[in-house]
This record gives C-alpha cells, sequence and structure tokens, in this order.
C-alpha cells in the first residue's frame, strides 16, 4: 500500500519506517522543516534503538521518504495522522495539531481517501472528523479508521513490530484497508481487535490509565514496606507471577512521567467530568503520583541534609531509560526542588537531552558522562534506570563523590554491590544500607 504518515514524531516516525519495513510505500510528512531536512541526511531526531539502522535499510531499499509538502500524500491511499495531543490547561487533550492535518487533507486531496487516526484522541473525535471532512469536502469519500498506539518509547520499534494486539476501529467499509494496512503482522498471528470507532478511542484511555494506577499502586506500597520493614522488588515478584496479576508496570520508583500517562490521566478524568462520570480512581492516581515526585525530592534532600551535602549529582534526566524524552518526567520536578533548595545539581543523562532539559529545568550544569557529574558532589542520586547507571564502576566513585551515598529512586543497583563498595545505599520500597 502506500501510505502517508503524517507528523514524525515518537509515533508517526516509528510507525513510517516500520510500516516500510513491512514492506508498505512509504512518505514521512511532518511541517517541522528542519526535522525533514535532517531526517532526508539520515539523522534521527529521537533516541530510539535500532531506528536509525531499520529507517537506512528502508531509505536504500527505496519505500521510504520524508517531505514537507502535503501534495504528497495525494499519490498515497492512506493517510494516517501521528501528530501530538498534549493536554490543555483544563486536562483535555488539544487537537489543534489534528484539527490543523484534517484541514489540509481536506482541502488537499484529490481523490477519497482513507484516514487513520493514530494519536491519542478523546472520545468521539473520529466522528467529528468525519463530519469536519464532509463539510470541506463533501465531492469526496473519507473512511475514518480509529488505530490507537501502544507501543512504549525505549522499545518502540520491537513493539511495533510485534504488539500484542492491534485494535482497529472503524465502520464496515474501512475494514478491508485495516486488513491489507497490517496483512504483514497478522501473517505472523499477531491479532487485530475490530471494534468501533469509539470502543477504540476509550481502550487506549483506559489502557494507560490502568498502567499508571498500577505504577501510583505499587509506588504507594514501596512506602508501606518501606515503613514494615519490607522490600517493595520482592513483593511486586510475589504479587506478579499470580497470572491475574502479571509482572509488568509494578516497578517502584519516582513516579510515572512520559508523554502519555500523565496527559491521557487528565483527558479522561476530563472527559469522565463533561459526561457526568465517575472517575475516582484515576483522579487519586492523578494526585499520588503529583505526591510522589514530590516525596522523591523531600528524601533526596534529606539524604544530602544529612552529609550536610551541597551538591547532588542527579544520573538520569529522562522519564524512563532508553528514550530521550523528557515530557513531565519525574526528574523535572526533583532537579527543580533540588535547585530551589539551594542545592547546586550536576545531571548527566546518557541520551543527552540538555538542549529541551535547559527550558525545563534551571540552574543545573550538564554533565558528559556519569563521572563528571559524580566528580566533587555530595551525594548521587539515580533518577532513571539506565542500563549504564546499573553497572556503574562503584569503585571509581567512592574516589571522586565526596560522601559515599547513593539514592536510588529506581532500585537498580544491586544493594550488595553499593554496601561491599563502601555507600550508604538508599533506596524506594527496602530498608537502607
Ligand atoms: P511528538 O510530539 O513526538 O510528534 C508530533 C509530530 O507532529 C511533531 O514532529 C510535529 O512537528 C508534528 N506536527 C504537528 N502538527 C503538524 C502538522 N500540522 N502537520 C505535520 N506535522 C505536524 O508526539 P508523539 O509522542 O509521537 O505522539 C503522537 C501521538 O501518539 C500523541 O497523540 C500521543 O499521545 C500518541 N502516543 C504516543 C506514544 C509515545 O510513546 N510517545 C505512544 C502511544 C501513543
Amino acid at each position: 500500500m502506500k501510505i502517508a504518515v503524517i507528523g514524525t514524531g515518537y509515533v508517526g516516525l516509528v510507525a513510517g519506517v516500520c510500516f516500510a519495513a513491512l514492506g508498505h510505500d512509504v512518505i514521512c510528512l511532518d511541517k517541522d522543516k528542519s526535522k525533514i531536512h535532517n531526517l532526508k541526511k539520515g539523522i534521527i531526531p529521537i533516541h530510539e534503538p535500532d531506528l536509525p539502522e531499520l529507517l537506512q535499510k528502508c531509505v536504500n531499499k527505496g519505500n521510504l521518504s520524508f517531505s514537507t509538502d502535503y501534495s504528497d500524500m495525494n499519490a498515497c491511499e492512506v493517510v494516517i495522522i501521528a501528530v501530538g495531543t498534549p493536554a490543555t490547561k483544563s486536562g483535555a487533550a488539544n487537537l489543534k495539531y489534528l484539527n490543523e492535518v484534517v484541514e489540509k487533507i481536506a482541502t488537499i486531496s484529490t481523490e477519497n481517501k482513507v484516514v487513520v487516526i493514530k494519536s491519542t484522541v478523546p472520545v468521539g473525535t473520529a466522528g467529528q472528523v468525519k463530519s469536519q471532512f464532509t463539510k470541506i469536502r463533501p465531492d469526496l469519500k473519507f473512511e475514518l479508521i480509529s488505530n490507537p498506539e501502544f507501543l512504549r518509547e525505549g522499545s518502540a520499534v520491537f513493539d511495533f513490530m510485534k504488539p500484542d494486539r492491534v485494535v482497529i476501529g472503524c465502520e464496515k467499509g474501512a475494514k478491508k484497508y485495516a486488513e491489507e494496512l497490517y496483512r504483514p503482522l497478522t501473517a505472523k498471528n499477531i491479532p487485530i481487535i475490530y471494534v468501533s470507532n469509539t470502543t477504540a478511542e476509550l481502550i487506549k484511555y483506559s489502557a494507560n490509565c490502568y498502567l499508571a494506577m498500577r505504577i501510583a499502586f505499587i509506588n504507594e506500597m514501596a512506602d508501606l514496606a518501606e515503613k514494615a520493614g519490607a522490600d517493595i522488588d520482592e513483593i511486586a515478584k510475589g504479587m506478579g507471577h499470580d497470572k491475574r496479576i502479571g509482572l509488568h508496570y509494578l516497578k517502584a520508583g519516582p513516579g510515572y512521567g512520559g508523554s502519555c500517562f500523565p496527559k491521557d490521566t487528565q483527558a479522561l478524568v476530563r472527559y469522565a467530568k463533561d459526561q457526568k462520570a465517575n472517575s475516582k480512581i484515576i483522579e487519586a492516581v492523578i494526585k499520588s503520583n503529583k505526591e510522589r515526585k514530590e516525596k522523591m525530592a523531600a528524601k533526596v534532600i534529606n539524604a544530602a541534609k544529612e552529609v550536610k551535602g551541597k551538591t547532588i549529582a542527579v544520573l538520569g534526566l529522562a522519564f524512563k531509560a532508553d528514550t530521550d524524552d523528557l515530557r513531565d518526567s519525574a526528574s523535572i520536578v526533583l532537579v527543580n526542588k533540588l535547585t530551589k533548595a539551594g542545592y547546586e545539581v550536576k545531571a548527566y543523562d546518557p541520551s543527552k537531552p540538555y538542549k529541551e532539559a535547559r527550558k525545563l529545568m534551571k540552574g543545573l550544569e550538564f554533565a558528559n558522562s556519569a563521572n563528571e557529574a559524580i566528580k566533587d558532589a555530595d551525594v548521587i542520586c539515580i533518577a532513571t534506570e539506565w542500563s549504564e547507571f546499573k553497572n556503574i564502576d562503584l569503585a571509581k566513585a567512592k574516589k571522586i563523590v565526596k560522601h559515599k551515598v547513593i539514592i536510588d529512586l529506581r532500585n537498580v543497583i544491586s544493594k550488595e554491590y553499593a554496601v561491599d563498595s563502601g555507600f550508604k545505599y538508599i533506596s524506594v520500597g527496602r530498608q537502607d544500607a
């Protein structure tokens, strides 16, 4: 199939590259000229494992290209929308970018189109978009497919190529296009769940809110485990091996962040309010997660106070490992609270998202390596679970840090290794050692 993907961010770029790798002919469109200029030269704007190699392979094969010219989508049967839907002040999803794209598609299209909404959008959006198309172009037929995306940053290529399931919301007439689009995956026995557009839209919010709830839950259990003298990682294992529960998203930490959970939980609450329906659980999740981030900053400050420290090495700024995405990262709250309290922060993140970090966090120093951040700092705080930090050389670290104190907000370092290396080790949901 010839397809256009509009919006070349974390989702659109991965979807475009993966659809090309699956054999489709793909044009990735974005309004950001410098992004497209760089992509044409093979420069990828995000940190995502396996993406650069796959992109180059498809470009070399000749079935993946990049453009800022909307008229290029006229050569395509299917147009996939993957623009951002960030939260507005009220918590509702901001559909500004989606609406811009819909208007462009409607005005520029020369033939009937199949439009796939991959962005996470509020319930009812597909219906509204369809009416918008019909209003602008009554001469053309637009089939609307809701196809929420479930990939995780950091393993996005793997998740796209081997999803647990694909969700397709559409009317009868559009089903054949979805079947063709995803044939390379169904041929590998990946299940497709066909539902209505509104059900597909609500599946996405339900899934993300449920996962956010699991994280908030395990973080609250971590606090209890600390008080009880128990170990949260063992509790998660003991719970998660129960097939009814499962092991995923039961890792205690500094609170969830990223471009999805924070905004999608808020959007669900907003939608429920508009519908005069209950969303008490997710409201509590949002509150619990906000408090968690603040509490973790207080935990680091307490540890620094104990050694009368002034400088903190923060290892990890991205909201999770293997991505450079800082959106709603727990590290933003952490660093801003630390600098506000008068601490000096030396930060290091392996993806080096420092240009963006400068806009979100004030008054910190950026390092080029973990050792550079640790050198002459008073204490070390691990804020993102990069494998580089799991394997950190503590024999070297203890020679360059002022006080041998690690606050591990991700429980990534082995407690025994830290203690044997002479460090005081403070983690989450476990006893200090
Ligand atoms: P992003 O901000 O990384 O990318 C959005 C892209 O759209 C940007 O490159 C931007 O320049 C482009 N854009 C905006 N307006 C445009 C226009 N009018 N024409 C052309 N391009 C335009 O966003 P993202 O993280 O990829 O998320 C996209 C959607 O996918 C969101 O709705 C998000 O909730 C959803 N989603 C994200 C993830 C994730 O892990 N990031 C996972 C699943 C679903």
